[in-house]
């Protein structure tokens, strides 16, 4: 039997139409945009690990509750990562551009929300900076009080390695870890980071993280993130 055509939208902004997206837009004036870095993990870490998470995360989130999830702003703050090879990194002032850009290409459109879910604490700072600097656009605007407000919000998704491992199981790298528990503290440059965590990791064991854990772990996660932009969307 053939199976029945269902008119099904789908909740990747990549995937759509730009029929479909007006047709999102007039039920939903929110979206989700995963954000993250692409940098060093550690031995055994994958290069995506901090864009992945939000990513898998937003991508579920999108099938179970109908929200829109943009594309993955995946390369964030990460200079200090830059003495690992495959390390990419934006300067503050090229992210906050493109995040501005991103923002009001979508405010454009009519999207008057959007929910940043973010993959790499290094980049709250900037992350904090883009949204400043995107209502000071808003602000600035002599037209004001008659534009529609946009809002952002930011929430953070901690690097949780089980996740993308149950992901890509067929990618699980092993590698020996000496010593198990990497060593914390501060740090400034590229060069800097590597003599002082020579494998990549800061205070991390990723032989704790297993497929059943990070299952568990996306599954809290979604909802978590399905109850908070439903809440953020009707604010
Ligand atoms: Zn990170």
């Amino acid at each position: 039997m053939i199976a029945p055509f269902t008119a099904r939208l789908p909740m990747q902004l990549h995937l759509s139409t730009w029929p479909e997206v007006e047709t999102y837009l007039a039920r939903s004036k929110a979206i989700l945009i995963p954000i993250g870095s692409t940098e060093q993990h550690g031995p055994n870490g994958l290069l995506g690990t901090d864009a992945l998470c939000p990513e898998i995360i937003a991508r579920r989130v999108g099938d179970e509750a109908g929200i829109l999830v943009g594309p993955t702003f995946n390369v964030g703050q990460a200079q200090h990562h830059m003495s690992f090879p495959g390390t990419i990194t934006l300067r503050p002032s090229t992210m906050i551009a493109s995040m501005v850009d991103w923002a009001q290409s979508l405010a454009r459109h009519g999207f008057e929300r959007i929910y940043w879910l973010n993959g790499h604490g290094g980049n709250i700072a900037t992350i904090t900076a883009a949204f400043s600097e995107i209502y000071h656009g808003v602000s600035f605007d002599r037209s004001g009080a008659n534009h529609p407000p946009l809002r952002c919000s930011l929430r953070n998704w901690w690097e949780v390695p089980g996740v993308t491992q149950y992901l890509f199981p067929d990618h699980i790298k092993s590698a020996e870890l000496d010593p198990s528990i990497a060593p914390s503290g501060r740090f400034y440059d590229a060069v800097d980071y590597r003599r002082r965590f020579p494998d990549g990791r800061i205070g991390s064991d990723p032989s704790q993280a297993s497929i059943e854990a990070g299952e568990k772990i996306v599954t809290m996660a979604v909802k978590g993130v399905i109850a908070e932009f439903k809440q953020f969307a009707a604010s």
